[in-house]
């Protein structure tokens, strides 16, 4: 194995400490919550907790599926809980949230891949919090049928994410179990279903990809009508984990955010930092303000 490149003066995070940040994680904790900043052990953890943002992920801790750059346990998951829609929605009361992103991993082993959970979620959150605009991030629902998804889009959330992660020539061995034709077409259905809902996909870059790769995927994601877009440096959690192939310099991101909005994505965000949900509520809350 050759060694990993050293980490970058650029990629600096704080240990969280502020009150902000204790108070987010006691009202999750109280409700019993798992978020996708600590089990990804995401950078931004500090930061986003202190201002209150946090990405909930539901339907369990344990993932079916065994993609080589993420932290979250592989294995059988736990049966669903059915009061979990309804403590998410008490806990984003709780927050105060103005924009919440819901996430969950991935469920291949339920028929409908957690879609109704998800939708139930969904309307827990705007039954309680009317004011609250939704983001989903969601599995591929590939071992579904067409209902799955249309169960999510007819509970209508505001923004719909679908990770396409990496180039496709990345994906055997950075996401073996997803397909990209079949991830891009989840969101281009999504559009087709319902106009007026925002898709957003994101690629972590730094894996081994090359610009022309990137650049290839921004084109395919337009053609399949996907209005935001996030990049950010891959960052290994273990050294288990693929390992990273390079540091992609803050000059690199600002390169691709200048080439995103000239194919004519309505919002990017491609910093180092940038994660799926990084600023997610206040880029959201500038865009309708426009
Ligand atoms: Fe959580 Fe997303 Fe913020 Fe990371 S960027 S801490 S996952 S809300
Ligand atoms: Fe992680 Fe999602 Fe892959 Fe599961 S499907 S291993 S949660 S990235």
């Amino acid at each position: 194995d050759q060694a990993q490149p050293k980490k970058p003066a650029w990629i600096r995070v704080k240990a969280p400490t502020s009150q902000g940040y204790k108070d987010t994680r006691d009202i999750l904790r109280e409700n019993r919550l798992s978020t996708v900043c600590e089990e990804a052990g995401c950078p931004n953890v500090g930061e986003c907790w202190s201002q209150g943002h946090a990405t909930m992920m539901i339907m369990g801790e344990i993932c079916t599926r065994g993609c080589s750059f993420c932290n979250v346990i592989t294995g059988k998951p736990q049966a669903l809980d059915v009061f979990e829609p309804g403590r998410v929605a008490h806990a984003v009361a709780k927050l105060g949230l103005n924009h919440v992103v819901l996430t969950s991993v991935d469920r291949d082993d339920l028929d409908d891949g957690g879609a109704e959970h998800f939708a139930q979620t969904i309307r827990a959150i705007r039954h309680r919090s009317p004011e609250a605009t939704i983001e989903v991030l969601t599995p591929d629902f590939l071992k579904c049928g067409p209902a799955a998804l249309e169960t999510v889009v007819a509970a209508r959330p505001d923004v719909f994410n679908h990770n396409l992660e990496t180039v496709p020539g990345l994906y055997p061995t950075v996401r073996p179990g997803a397909r990209y034709f079949h991830s891009l077409r989840l969101l281009q259905r999504v559009k087709e279903l319902d106009p007026a809902m925002f898709t957003k996909s994101g690629i972590m870059v730094g894996l081994g990809e090359d610009r022309q790769g990137v650049l290839q995927v921004m084109d395919d994601m337009r053609a399949a009508d996907i209005d935001f877009l996030t990049i950010g440096q891959y960052l290994q959690p273990t050294p288990k984990h693929h390992r990273v192939d390079r540091f992609v310099t803050p000059e690199e991101f600002a390169g691709y955010e200048k080439a995103a909005y000239g194919k004519g994505f309505l919002m990017v965000s491609a910093t180092p930092l940038t994660r799926s949900s990084y600023h997610a509520g206040d880029d959201f809350a500038r865009l309708r303000a426009a």
